[in-house]
């Protein structure tokens, strides 16, 4: 593919960005130049915003439409990005590093999403009450929040934007998207693609740069009603802060520390399967990585030996190779980090299984390439228990009780997802009711239905995506009142 050079997008069009060097954006996989994005400022972010309004207040073309021709104009986009689907997973891949085979399934899952999201804006909830005294009547609707501000990491470009956008399109928003400024290209793109099926200019606007300048210059504007964040749990706090300085609403998605317990009843071959998919998807770099097995101990010897023996087969590689199973990490910096991690393990006494260096040969020399990593004899004050590692480390800690299965999975400040495997049906619905996160997978990990909402509790975030909790999520509840005929004076007296 050749070098994509992108300015921003606002209003409906592309629009320059004057006297700022463009940031690069090379493979993180072969070091090749893939991409250029503007390097924006706040004057951008007030241009976007100020589109954003425009479209907002042209409310008898968007927000105001029936909730049903959204829909349409929802899914005319839809179909756009679905005919462009294998160009768009190229970009996916080269500018995460990626695998293509995980890229697809990445566009295909968003498209998904934005149909669910684009069927409930037929439906937006409202109540009456009509049994509140004879001659009143009581309504709730609701509204759409106005202009959301929505930033977005590197690890899944389009499916944490996807989570969003469509959502907020349904419930009649408009929005400002900053994308992660390693991976810009697919908001871009849809953003593109969504001038094209109809919808009106200055709906969505995306204006790329680095979260200092331009995620922090979105959460500062006056006219952004709400900011949805993805990202990092430190990113996420200050967001928080400073959202809250200014009374603004803020949801965020952050990181976790899942943990996949595997009792010695479960079906052992889909638990490895489940187990090394957990924490070698994404090159690891997933919010609901299952990053802590927690085993019970009499199987637990057999089952890191054959969890060894099958990382070793995982094949690592080029982005664009179908053969590949897991790709580059995202920068050299990251790498470096998720390295520092393995040395702390070993430095503090955790069993270094297999994996824990960098790859460097066989056409990998370029890139930042870590193999699958598995540690065992994991304590729970250990780092690598703790920590969000963020890369394909996987650390293994053993129980005895069911009891102290749960304690060992709860005990960790994020709550995101959590992942058990049992052929007891008893087991399985009672830890499940009680493991401290916002998703629980059951004899399987990392499948979920568009109907289910996604968020996390404690460190790992607030509020919810997906599902109608999703998209209720950027709406507004207004209460009505009616006096339904003569209404009997408060203050007789004061009557003249
Ligand atoms: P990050 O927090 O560094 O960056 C996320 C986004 O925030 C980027 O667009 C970045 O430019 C922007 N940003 C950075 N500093 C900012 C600031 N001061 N103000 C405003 N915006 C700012 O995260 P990342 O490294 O891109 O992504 C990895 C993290 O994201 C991990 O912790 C992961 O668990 C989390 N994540 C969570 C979910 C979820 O749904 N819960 C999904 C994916 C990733």
């Amino acid at each position: 593919m050749p070098v994509r050079r992108y300015d921003n997008w606002i209003d409906g069009d592309w629009a320059a960005v004057a006297r700022e060097e463009p940031i690069e954006r090379r493979s993180p996989a072969h070091g090749e130049l893939l991409a250029a994005f503007a390097n924006s400022t706040g004057v951008q972010v007030d241009e976007a915003v100020a589109a954003a309004k425009r479209a907002l207040r042209r409310a008898e073309t968007w927000s105001d439409l029936p909730g049903g021709e959204r829909a349409h104009l929802i899914n005319r986009w839809l179909d756009l990005i679905a005919a462009d689907l294998e160009r768009l997973a190229a970009i996916e891949a080269e500018e995460t590093g990626k695998p293509i085979r995980y890229a697809r399934g990445e566009i295909a899952w968003s498209i998904e999403l934005g149909r669910y999201a684009a069927a409930l804006a037929w439906q937006i909830p409202g109540e009456a009450f009509s049994h509140i005294g004879s001659q009143n009547l009581g309504l709730v609707t609701r509204s759409p929040r106005g202009i959301i501000g929505m930033i977005v990491p590197w690890n899944f470009p389009m499916v944490t934007l996807f989570q969003k956008l469509p959502f907020a399109l349904a419930a009649g928003c408009t929005c400002v998207i900053k994308p992660s400024e390693f991976t810009s290209g697919t908001a871009l793109e849809v953003a593109a693609l969504a001038a094209k099926a109809g919808l009106p200019s200055g709906v969505i606007n995306v204006v790329t740069g680095t979260g200092a300048r331009v995620g922090e210059a979105l959460i500062d504007h006056p006219d952004i009603q709400m900011v949805s964040f993805t990202g990092s749990t430190a990113v996420g706090k200050r967001i928080a802060q400073r959202a809250g300085e200014q009374l603004k609403r803020a949801s965020l998605e952050l990181g976790g520390k899942a943990a996949n317990i595997v009792f010695a009843d479960a079906d052992i071959d889909s638990a490895l399967d489940g187990v090394l998919f957990g924490y070698v998807l994404n090159q690891g770099e997933e919010c609901v990585q299952g990053s802590r097995l927690i085993v019970e101990e009499g199987i637990a010897r057999s089952f890191v030996e054959r969890l060894v023996e099958r990382s070793a087969a995982v094949r690592v590689g080029m982005p664009l190779d179908e053969a590949t199973d897991m790709g580059a990490l995202i920068h050299e910096q990251h790498m470096n980090k998720v390295l520092g991690h393995v040395e702390t393990g070993k430095r503090e006494g955790a069993k270094l299984a297999c994996g824990g260096q960098r790859l460097v040969k066989d056409g990998l020399e370029r890139g930042y390439f870590v193999a699958p990593t598995v540690f065992a004899g994991v304590r729970p004050d250990m780092t690598l228990f703790r920590d969000e590692i963020f890369g394909p480390v996987l650390s293994v800690t053993s129980f005895r009780t069911v009891e102290e299965a749960v304690a060992l999975a709860n005990d960790t400040r994020y709550g995101l997802g959590n992942g058990l495997w049992t052929k007891d049906i008893d087991k399985a619905l009672l830890v499940s009711k009680r493991l401290h996160s916002g998703t629980v997978y059951v004899n399987t990990y990392l499948e979920t239905a568009v109907q289910l909402p996604f968020g996390g509790v404690g460190q790992s975030g607030l509020g919810r995506e997906n599902g109608m909790e999703g998209l209720l999520e950027f709406m507004d509840v207004k209460s009505t009142f009616v006096k339904l005929g003569k209404r009997s004076d408060a203050l007789p007296h004061a009557r003249a």
